[in-house]
């Protein structure tokens, strides 16, 4: 049995839902205390028990102090079996979180497996969408398991309402190195707002083309969707390279305004363009656990987030593998799992 101490490194909900993909594939369970201990509200949310859930759902694991607000599971695995699954949120609780819970267990499971995931599609503190389908996924492909993705409806924060749409084709996962981004291929943006003026759209666009200077100014569209997925607003950003694309992401919050968010969100993209590096902040913390469980990988990135480090120490309780990380001179930070 893994025992682990949510309060400690990032102390956050990933800590929660990598030790459930985990433990579905090494087959040891494991108990967690002081759930979510680093965050102002610990404990389990609506949006965490959806993934145990999930995780119990596909693996026949078996799951004690599953409430709300709960500080302590202890989680058994069973056998993980591919076929058609749906997961409601029911908040804006994210659908790419609960996906990164159960994609890995489904991607070395015994069939293919259909899913269907409601919740919210693009809000803060999560992956939205595009980042899953165009940065994460064609990297994770490269590893062997082919995973489609369909977004049926945007979902923003308050409201939720989302809906996506994911069929994972396994495979063995195997192993490989990502150092070089390549060349760079295209860049693109949207801002996707519904129920909503333009003229709030417009202004995200403005403020994140002023941080990039380098863009052209028709790079990103505005792109309204129906009024009933809204209200919300979110900008996304993408810049393609031969081996990989890097998707950021800024969502319209009360009490921020466009010009901020938009700003933030063009100086992450123009900070990742002039690093060398293959992953950016998010997927670095992200990739980490499908190459441990392919037996080891490497890739180099931005700086070192404490997500990475935690998700780091969580692999190694149940692996036994170790992350090293290592100067990579012009291209950051080599990540290299052993
Ligand atoms: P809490 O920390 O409140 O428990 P949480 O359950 O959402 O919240 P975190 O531990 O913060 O969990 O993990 C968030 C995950 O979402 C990480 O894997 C991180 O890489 C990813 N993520 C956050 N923001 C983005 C973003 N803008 N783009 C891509 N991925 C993101």
């Amino acid at each position: 049995m893994v025992t682990i101490d949510g309060s400690e490194g990032e102390g956050g909900g990933q800590v929660l839902r990598n030790a459930c993909a985990l433990s579905l594939v090494t087959g040891e369970p494991f108990t967690i205390e002081n759930i979510r201990g680093g965050r102002d509200q610990p404990g389990l949310m609506r949006q965490h028990l959806t993934a145990i859930e999930a995780a119990c759902m596909i693996g026949g694991a078996e799951c004690e102090g599953m409430e709300l607000g709960s500080s302590r599971i202890i989680f058994r695995p069973g056998s993980v079996t591919g076929g058609d699954y749906s997961f409601a949120v029911g908040t804006a609780g994210s659908t790419a979180l609960v996906l990164q819970t159960v994609l890995v267990p489904l991607a070395l499971a015994d069939k293919p497996s259909h899913l269907v995931i409601e919740g919210g599609t693009h809000a803060s503190m999560a992956p939205p969408f595009d980042f899953i389908e165009k940065c994460f996924l064609p990297v994770f492909a490269r590893m062997g398991p082919k995973v489609g993705m369909r977004i049926k409806r945007h979902g923003f924060f308050p409201r939720g309402g989302g809906r996506i749409e994911i069929d994972i084709e396994p495979a063995p996962l195997r192993r490989i190195e990502c150092i070089d981004r390549g060349e760079p291929t295209g860049r693109s943006g949207s801002v996707l707002y519904a129920s909503l003026d333009d003229t709030i759209a417009a202004r995200f666009r403005k403020a994140a083309l002023k941080s990039l200077p380098d863009w052209s100014n028709d790079a990103i569209v505005l792109r309204e969707l129906p009024a009933d997925q809204g209200p919300g607003i979110a900008l996304i950003l993408e810049s393609g390279f031969e081996n990989v694309t890097e998707i950021v992401s800024g969502f319209g919050k009360l009490g921020l305004s466009a010009e901020r968010i938009g700003r933030t969100a063009g100086k992450r993209m123009a900070g990742y363009e002039a690093s060398g590096a293959f992953a950016g902040p998010y997927l670095q913390d992200q990739l980490l656990l499908p190459m441990a469980l392919a037996g080891g990988g490497a890739f180099t990135s931005v700086k070192i987030s404490q997500h990475t480090r935690t998700a780091a120490d969580i692999i190694a309780l149940f692996t036994g593998r170790g992350t090293q990380f290592e100067d990579a001179g012009p291209k950051g930070q080599l990540v290299r799992i052993v």
